[in-house]
């Protein structure tokens, strides 16, 4: 059993609260993602599995075992390296057999397990040359390898691709799905990048300010958010939220400009959301305004094609909203359009930030 428990969590440094009575459960084989802005926690709590640091208060259980008391070699998980630090001057399968030469394991032991651990990683190919002859995808691979060939019951990275140029961070986050996959153990990662996290997490969990706001799957998150922060963390452009009220004509915001007839929404909402997907653009037309036209009225104010789909800002009374649409619509700036949304899309949130 490879689970990792953090139970009511808290940690400080001097006057900072790092970790703030944080609760989850990371299952067996998962890949876990904490996401959040920086200095919201994430490094402080891979420290805290690690055993790098000592918690105030509640406890951490690796594969059911309160690890509290428990020294950081003991615990058994395994750190690859922020940048996948390799020694230069070693060839790739020195690298790997690192961790198990300096910990004194037999010669024999050592090569079984490098065997083992590059089969897995597909390297054994590469095991001959310098980290500065592999590719990118290469470098990780044998870096993970370094990590596993302790056979840790978990890997933890700390933001691992954060300096790679955007390209390189797509292909590599693909990959570390991918070697995810393939390997079938317990992996807890840190990003900053939503995107990312949204691509290669089983599940994450979201951070502010060392609290954790919200555990599951990226697209269970992404569609039913559980506060207004959490829903701006995820989804580019962000999820429109604007001040509203309840109206003659259902719930408006945007000084009226903006109306959704659901007699469902919530009375308690003093805010909604709309993400920039759910909004429909169509040209105005003098229909809109006779009965069975839905759309509210907006200008465009600006117009962002990116190839595939386009950005499209709009002006809706005083309110600035964003929508995201397919390919390469024909829509100029300061021209009329009206606008609409499912009212089963919208999102409502309440006084604390809730979603209701
Ligand atoms: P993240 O990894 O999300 O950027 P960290 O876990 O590094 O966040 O930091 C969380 C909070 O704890 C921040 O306010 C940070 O300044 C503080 N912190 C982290 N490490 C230390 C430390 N060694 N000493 C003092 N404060 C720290
Ligand atoms: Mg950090």
């Amino acid at each position: 059993m490879a689970d990792i428990v953090f139970r009511n969590v808290t940690k400080h440094y001097g006057a900072t609260l790092a970790v703030d009575d944080a609760s989850f459960i990371v299952n067996e084989n998962e890949f876990f993602c904490f996401f959040g802005p920086p200095l919201s926690g994430k490094s402080t709590i891979l420290r805290l599995v690690l055993g790098l640091e000592q918690p105030d208060a509640g406890e951490i259980l690796i594969g059911g075992k309160p690890v509290n008391s428990v020294s950081p070699a003991e615990r058994n998980v395994a750190m690859v390296f922020q940048n996948l630090a390799l020694f230069p001057h070693m060839s790739a399968r020195d690298n790997v057999r690192f961790p198990l030469v300096e910990r004194k394991v037999a010669e024999a032991e050592i090569e079984r397990r490098l065997g083992d651990v590059a089969a897995k990683l597909h390297i054994g190919h590469i095991l001959h040359k310098p980290p500065a002859q592999l590719s990118g995808g290469e470098r990780q691979r044998v870096a993970i390898a370094r990590a596993l060939v302790r056979d840790p019951a978990a890997y933890l990275m700390d933001d691992p691709i954060s300096a790679l140029d955007a390209r390189l961070r797509e292909e590599t986050r693909v990959e570390l799905k991918r070697i995810q996959r393939e390997l079938g153990k317990t992996l807890i990662y840190v990003t900053h990048d939503q995107e990312e996290a949204m691509s290669v997490a089983d599940r994450m969990a979201i951070l502010e300010n060392g609290r954790i706001r919200q555990i599951g799957a990226p697209a269970e998150i992404y569609d039913r958010p559980a506060s207004a922060y959490v829903a701006r963390m995820l989804g580019s452009p962000m999820m429109n939220i604007l001040p509203s009220v309840r109206g003659a004509g259902g719930i408006e915001a945007a000084d009226g400009a903006i109306r959704i007839a659901d007699d469902k929404a919530p009375a308690e909402a003093i805010e909604i959301g709309l993400r920039p997907e759910d909004i429909k653009v169509r040209p105005w037309t003098d229909n809109e305004t006779a009965e069975g036209g839905t759309g509210r009225p907006a200008r465009v104010f600006e117009v962002e094609p990116l190839g595939g789909y386009t950005v499209v800002t709009l002006a809706a009374g005083q309110a600035r909203l964003r929508a995201l649409l397919r390919g390469q619509p024909d829509i100029r700036p300061d021209a009329m359009v009206a606008i609409s949304c499912e009212p089963a899309r919208v999102h409502y949130f309440g006084q604390d930030g809730g979603a209701l």
